[in-house]
């Protein structure tokens, strides 16, 4: 797949409105949009302002960084709620720490990530349905990871916490002393 990005080079451009959704939110900006090929360029200015932006939403909307459903097997869920009593968290704390792990954390630890992409979790109980709130900074990795692999976010939430819960109940690697690092920090 030859991806139009790679091959323009962006030349001629004109300043435009462009929007960015992220989820239920948009961010409106101006930006500097290819004439060749469509493309709206994100520059260090717009970052800048995406993050003020995101700032600020955290604070007006904060009902809007939830993630809506992620089902979870009933076994994932004992544990999870075993490990929140085991550091004084809560059981949504222990998914939220999940989640952080795998885009934050694992942003600097590339055999973590590899370690937990390769599980293969096994579903045992009946799944439950779990909703909660998330910090704007994972929301906006989890939106983007939604688009790259055309999942919706609930799918990629509970594919990323499914996982990690996975392999810290089963111990593999160092997961569990990760996961219990995310949760306090
Ligand atoms: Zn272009």
């Amino acid at each position: 797949m030859e991806s139009q990005k790679l091959t323009c080079e962006h030349i001629k451009t004109k300043v435009t409105q462009a929007t960015k959704n992220i989820g239920r939110l948009t961010f409106d900006y101006e930006a500097r949009c290819c004439i060749e090929c469509g493309n709206a360029l994100w520059s260090q200015d717009t970052e800048e302002k995406f993050h003020t932006w995101l700032g600020e939403q955290r604070r007006v909307n904060p009902d809007k960084f939830v993630i809506q459903k992620v089902a979870l097997s009933s076994s994932l869920v004992a544990f999870a709620n075993e490990l929140a009593l085991r550091n004084h968290s809560t059981e949504y704390a222990v998914y939220q720490a999940c989640l952080s792990l795998y885009f934050v954390l694992g942003a600097f630890r590339k055999p973590l990530i590899e370690t937990i992409d390769a599980i293969v979790p096994r579903f045992e109980g009946p799944l439950v349905p779990k909703q909660f709130q998330i910090s704007p900074k994972i929301f906006v990795k989890i939106n983007s990871n939604a688009r790259l692999f055309d999942l919706d976010m609930n799918e990629v939430a509970s594919w990323v916490i499914e996982r990690v819960l996975w392999a810290a109940k089963c111990d593999i690697d160092e997961t569990l002393i990760e996961l219990e690092y995310a949760l306090v920090v």
